[in-house]
């Protein structure tokens, strides 16, 4: 591939390749140039009215009165309506499935949502146009175009929107199929006047965050009111069965990618992707994919050498890439085209040898709409600059030198998630073990990014005062060699142990590489980056004034990320419903690593202790994570209302918590964790390159639960999941004891065990610890407690001759509760 003469040959090439194009197929490969694409894009009204008298429309939860005024349709395309504008007095009232009452409270406050209006905007595919013509009367009415413009404005310039609008009605206005997307621009009176309810059949659209493949959603954008308050599924999909997280409703499934990158020494990327997918509809015509905005397409071919045209609008603006096809596929029919395209941002230059890879899943066109439940084969080509050493996913194929770049070859021997790199001017150490058959690679830069060089002086030059430990110990720690050793020390434990407890992983090889932006770490298969920040102690942390609360995850960075090679990536999730599973499975791994590789359990039970304050502390906003909502509503949980930090503090402590009480619910006196492990074993082995939900992982749970996890009595974990992961239980405890020698001389314990500040529904088994003489702790046995409770109870214990020293509730943080 002669990738690398740029920047005059590499332009110029694409040059002649457009103009020949243009000869054979005018427009064809100039972006956005699609006549009906464009007729969408600068669409108006028709001139079309039709008065309304209490006219109702009914989409799935939405419930709209308009009861008078008039409503004016846009212009057909295609022969097909696809808008209109309404002026006068609506209501709308939505009627969410039962679990979404709290989330849409949070919003109006109220058990409903009632929703008054004069205006309203309504683009849609559906049989809209005929209902509205249908039940309206002749008018001479007009409409204000004023508040179409505005729809269409606040879709591509609203920072918290810039979703395509168009090309997702294009996709149905040129496909033979009959749509079925409808969206409204609520201006509401009472909650927000940017409020939009959305179906789409496909996954509703990604506006804020992705709720795919949920299909109906209700969201407000205002800077003082942003949420998504409702996303579900459609109503009949609840009555068959669909209405799940394992729902596939995106138009494709890809199956292969070939990517070819090069990023050169200013970071600027120029890739090309092959990308073969496979239509999940009929009458797919427009393909929307996912491409980091700054990465601008400059062709798409099909295998025969057609180019394709394709949508692509300003970069700051609703910049989603589309493809439109020459004519509709079938439902599983395959088809292959190639993007050509480069920009910069995609990837940073940090300095010293340092590249920050921004773009993590959007480097490459990749499904719209897909979580990491999606699972493709890759072959990856990188051509970088000389002297710096590349970690991709998937396992090395080849490594040149060709001319002033250095060549590597990448495949994945199983599908993937994602596909990603790391790159820099690395040094690279490896171990390789032999159970399980597994190399652990460590690369760390050899110089520090600038940032950390400009922080260096800054404390050098403008802090005199704090003495030798500023910048000595800093400029010391920060060299590359203890942090290559410990990340591959901490890699190679990590690895063995999660082997132990969950099984092989689906691949053989593990990077971890280091990262310059120090706020978050990041896991793909085969490939994690760890910040840089959580190998430099906590002194330098707190003199580069980067503390970022040293709780939880920030202890456990690199036990987190490598358990991602089992949670979210052997195991996907489809859903951002089932997210918390990826999160807070790591986040438990973690807990593992601390607890049977470092052997502190002080620390373990600090970790435990560090992950419910981040549960029950109250945010500036005023709410704990735990009240706002379940695990299940993911990342929907960080609202204006509840603040944004809500997820965070959510899904990665409770989703630990959850596994951490199954993982006590299971312990055996004499098979220890066995029973644990064979539990996860067989979710790995299950859904091992798959998406698994929260269900599925229930009905393992039920596979494997023991006598005493039945408190149904119906061989179900409903009560568990009921409370702990559909719902927000936190109960407390107090344990009053007293101990005393009986006729014989054993020890008589006999205790009061309350629980409290539950539902009269929740059932626990509390387990109670005794501190012996000895200082030994020991797990003497549980109490089962239904609702708001005391439980009172003399037990002897035969041949305890002396006096432990306390008796305890929940002394390893057994049953997530009340600190
Ligand atoms: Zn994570």
């Amino acid at each position: 591939m002669q990738f690398g003469f740029r920047p005059a040959v590499a332009i110029s090439f694409v040059l002649i390749v457009a103009s020949v194009f243009a000869q054979v197929l005018p427009s064809a490969s100039a972006p956005n140039s699609d006549p009906t694409y464009q007729q969408l894009r600068n669409i108006g009204l028709s001139g079309e009215s039709v008065s309304v008298n209490h006219l109702v429309l009914k989409r799935d939860a939405a419930t709209f009165r308009l009861r008078s005024g008039t409503v004016c349709f846009l212009a057909p395309v295609q022969g097909k309506v696809t808008g209109a504008v309404f002026s006068g007095e609506g209501n709308v009232v939505i009627d969410p499935p039962v679990s979404e009452i709290r989330s849409m409270y949070l919003l109006t406050k109220e058990q409903e949502f009632s929703e008054s209006f004069s205006q309203l905007v309504l683009r849609f595919t559906d049989g809209t146009y005929d209902e509205i013509k249908k039940g309206g009367g002749s008018s001479s009415g007009t409409c204000d175009s004023d508040v179409l413009s505005d729809s269409k404005h606040a879709m591509r310039h609203n920072p918290y929107l810039k979703y395509n609008l168009e090309a997702r009605l294009l996709q149905d206005v040129l496909s033979p199929e009959p749509g079925d997307f409808f969206l409204a621009f609520i201006h509401g009176k009472k909650y927000s006047d940017k409020e939009i309810f959305a179906i789409d059949p496909q996954g509703a659209p990604p506006l804020l965050l992705p709720v795919a493949p949920e299909e109906v959603e209700l969201l407000t954008y205002a800077d003082n009111k942003l949420g998504i308050w409702g996303a579900f599924h459609l109503k009949d999909e609840y009555a068959s069965g669909l209405a799940s997280g394992a729902q596939k409703n995106a138009l494709i499934h890809i199956e292969q990618q070939q990517l070819d990158s090069t990023i050169e020494k200013s970071a600027h990327l120029d890739g090309k992707a092959t990308t073969t997918f496979i239509s999940q509809v009929n009458g797919l015509r427009v393909v929307p994919f996912d491409l980091h905005r700054t990465l601008r397409v400059e062709s798409v071919t099909a295998s025969n050498g057609q180019a394709l045209s394709f949508i692509q609008e300003d970069k700051n603006d609703d910049a989603d890439f589309a493809v439109i096809l020459p004519s509709p596929l079938a439902l599983g029919q395959k088809f292959t085209l190639t993007t050509v395209y480069s920009g910069k941002d995609a990837v940073i230059n940090r300095g010293g040898g340092n590249y920050f890879p921004a773009a993590r899943q959007d480097w490459y066109p990749n499904n719209a709409n897909s979580s990491l439940g999606e699972y493709t084969s890759y072959n990856l080509t990188f051509h970088i600059p000389k002297g710096m050493k590349m970690a991709a996913t998937g396992n090395l194929v080849s490594e040149s030198n060709d001319g002033g770049q250095n060549v590597t070859v990448w495949k994945s021997n199983v599908p993937l998630t994602v596909a990603g790199f790391n790159f820099g001017r690395f040094r690279k150490e490896e171990v390789t073990l032999t159970k399980p058959d597994y190399v652990v690679q460590s690369f760390a830069n050899e110089e520090p990014p600038d940032w950390v060089q400009g922080l260096q002086h800054a404390v050098s030059d403008d802090l005199p005062t704090m003495g030798p430990h500023a910048s000595g110990v800093a400029l010391g720690t920060m060299s590359t060699t203890g942090l290559i050793k410990k990340a591959l020390a901490e890699g190679q434990l990590a690895a063995q142990l999660y082997s132990d407890y969950f099984g092989t992983p689906s691949y053989n090889r593990l990077a971890v590489t280091q990262q310059t932006d120090c706020h978050f770490g990041q896991a793909w298969p085969t490939l994690v980056w760890i910040p840089m920040c959580y190998f430099f102690d906590t002194t330098i942390r707190h003199q580069l004034g980067m503390d970022f609360g040293d709780r939880g995850y920030w202890k456990i960075v690199t036990p987190h990320e490598v358990a991602h090679q089992w949670w979210g990536h052997t195991v996907g999730f489809n859903s951002y419903r089932d997210q918390w599973m990826s999160e807070g499975f790591a986040e438990m791994s973690a807990s593992l690593y601390l607890q049977m590789i470092e052997k502190d359990p002080k620390k373990f039970i600090s970790f435990w202790n560090d992950e419910r304050e981040l549960l029950t502390e109250r945010d500036p906003e005023g709410f704990r994570a735990i009240d706002v909502g379940p695990v299940t509503m993911g990342y929907r949980l960080s609202n204006t209302k509840a603040g944004f930090a809500t997820t965070r503090r959510l899904i990665y402590p409770k989703g630990a918590y959850i596994l951490h009480m199954v993982r006590m619910m299971m312990w055996d006196r004499q098979k220890g964790d066995q029973p644990f492990k064979e539990t996860m074993q067989e979710f790995v082995k299950t859904y091992a390159n798959s998406a698994a939900t929260t269900e599925d992982f229930k009905a393992i749970l039920e596979k494997h639960m023991t006598p005493a996890m039945d408190l149904d009595g119906n061989h179900k974990m409903d009560w568990f999941f009921n409370e702990y992961v559909y719902g927000t239980a936190l109960p407390s405890y107090k344990l009053s004891y007293d101990f005393a020698p009986g006729a014989d001389g054993d020890m008589v314990f006999s205790f009061k065990l309350s629980q409290s500040n539950v539902d009269e529904n929740f059932r626990m088994t509390v387990p109670i610890y005794f501190e012996l003489a000895n200082g030994n702790v020991v797990r003497i046995g549980s109490v089962r407690a239904v609702g708001n409770t005391t439980v009172e109870q003399k037990a002897p214990f035969k041949g305890l001759k002396d006096k432990p020293r306390r008796a305890l509730v929940n002394y390893y943080d057994d049953v997530l509760a009340s600190p």
